[in-house]
């Protein structure tokens, strides 16, 4: 995510950070590198030379230069100026209403069926909402089909009707029958252009009128950059919308778009969408993007991500097995699942602190655990509950069916058993000795 604006933005600051002394020269010099990086992923020019401006005032008023740590000052005066251009407070979704309707607006291809699939399962899972789809593109059936689609993967029902092409009728009538099945989130999924025109305007803008929606969320692919921008202008001026998705962040985006749209349109940035599959959905925290832009890592969010995939049955049964020495391959495949299911490695290594930075040129892939994967699936039941019997031949046997080598099943065999070692230690009055071991 914005590797680029984290790299420029972190080789501006270092050179500060770098410098003994700290004078008002190299503060500018600062700044004006700063601004560059802001210009080069994409931002406006007027909104970046503001932004400088601010930073600029800012370490003017607290006096930097005289400060103990002027370096660290200024990396926290940046990233406030960042966490303010992105909007500041994180802003969720108003849920009043019965039903609560939400309307979804934006282009062709921004990914608004792919992300009312995303927050229909975000509500449904983690606000326990009765929720139902409405696809009321009539020009395309293909995109009431790719609705259906997803609603089936998600289980939860989808509105259309066959045959109607008119788009203000079926979404009145979805709410009503939103009403009469007990439903209390509508989400309205709309027909796209591939470009702002006069048409598209004034249907989204009928149905708006028709069904007043507590929410209209304008969704923008933030790969498009300034075009973004300009298109959220141009929705706003007709829905004044209350708030906007950004998707497509975990492609190679260069932030333009997230960085400005909050000034352009003043509307805060509410979700973003982080792949396609129908989990990759965050809530917006200008805040925490802004320490993910200048390589602080997220961690907040990483424990979260943990949390949400934390099973506590699961957990308690686990603690039991290692107390008894019963940790086998099999638990150390369900773990890496469990991690797995908590995001692609790379969205995950960017929230460590440090590691985005570290790793960026490190080519990580999803199917890192593959091979892993197959060594276990290549044990048979008995070796994976008790892996001490795993002797040179079975080895063997297990390289072949695995299509790995003898050598990979060692360091796998090498790294479960530190593993085991180390949860054991941590087990019971274990932690005490591992901190007495850390202590040296
Ligand atoms: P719509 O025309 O606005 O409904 O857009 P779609 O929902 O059909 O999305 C267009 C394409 O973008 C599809 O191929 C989606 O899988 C993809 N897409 C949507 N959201 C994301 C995202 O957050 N990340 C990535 N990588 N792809 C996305």
């Amino acid at each position: 995510m914005f590797n680029n604006l984290s790299d420029k933005l972190d080789k501006a600051l270092h050179t500060l950070k770098g410098h003994g002394k700290i004078t008002e020269v190299n503060v500018a010099e600062t700044l004006k590198e700063v601004r560059r990086a802001l210009l080069d992923a994409d931002v406006n020019f007027k909104i970046a030379k503001e932004f400088t401006k601010k930073v600029q005032t800012e370490a003017l008023g607290q006096d930097v230069l005289t400060t103990l740590n002027p370096g660290q000052l200024m990396v926290k005066l940046v990233k406030d100026q960042l966490t303010e251009l992105m909007g500041g407070e994180t802003v969720g979704v108003h849920l009043g209403g019965s039903p609560t309707v939400i309307l979804m607006s934006g282009l062709q291809g921004s990914g608004k069926t792919t992300f009312s699939g995303k927050l229909a399962n975000y509500l449904k899972n983690k606000k326990s909402k009765q929720v139902l789809l409405v696809g009321c593109d009539v020009y395309r059936p293909a995109a009431i089909n790719q609705l259906q689609i997803v609603g089936e993967q998600i289980g939860v029902e989808v509105y259309a009707e066959v045959g109607n092409n008119n788009p203000v009728e079926i979404s009145q009538n979805a709410v009503k029958y939103a009403k009469a099945n007990g439903k209390n989130v509508v989400i309205i999924d709309t027909a796209g252009r591939l470009a702002v025109d006069k048409a598209m305007m004034t249907e989204i803008s009928d149905i708006h009128k028709a069904v007043n929606p507590q929410e209209t969320l304008f969704v923008v692919d933030s790969m498009t950059g300034q075009d973004a921008v300009n298109t959220a202008k141009a929705f706003n001026d007709i829905l004044n919308f209350d708030g906007v998705v950004l998707t497509k962040l975990d492609g190679d985006t260069r932030g333009g778009a997230a960085l400005s749209i909050k000034s352009v349109v003043n509307k805060p940035i509410k979700f973003i969408g982080t792949g396609e599959k129908m989990d990759a959905i965050d809530v917006f925290h200008p805040d925490r993007m802004a320490d993910r832009i200048l390589g602080m890592g997220d961690v907040i969010s990483l424990v979260e991500r943990a949390q949400d995939q934390y099973d506590e049955e699961e957990a308690r049964k686990l603690q039991k097995k290692i107390a008894k020495n019963q940790f086998g391959f099999d638990d150390f495949l369900s773990q890496i699942q469990q991690i797995k299911k908590m995001g692609s490695m790379k969205d995950l290594v960017g929230m460590i602190p440090g590691a985005g930075k570290a790793m960026k040129d490190v080519d990580i892939d999803d199917d890192a655990f593959k091979g892993i994967e197959a060594i276990i699936h290549s044990m048979t039941p008995d070796e994976r509950s008790t892996p001490n019997t795993i002797n040179a031949s079975r080895k063997k046997r297990i390289a072949k069916g695995s299509g790995t080598t003898i050598q990979e099943v060692n360091q796998l065999m090498k790294q479960f058993n530190q593993m085991s070692k180390m949860m054991k230690m941590m087990q019971g009055d274990g932690g005490k000795k591992m901190m007495q071991m850390m202590q040296g």
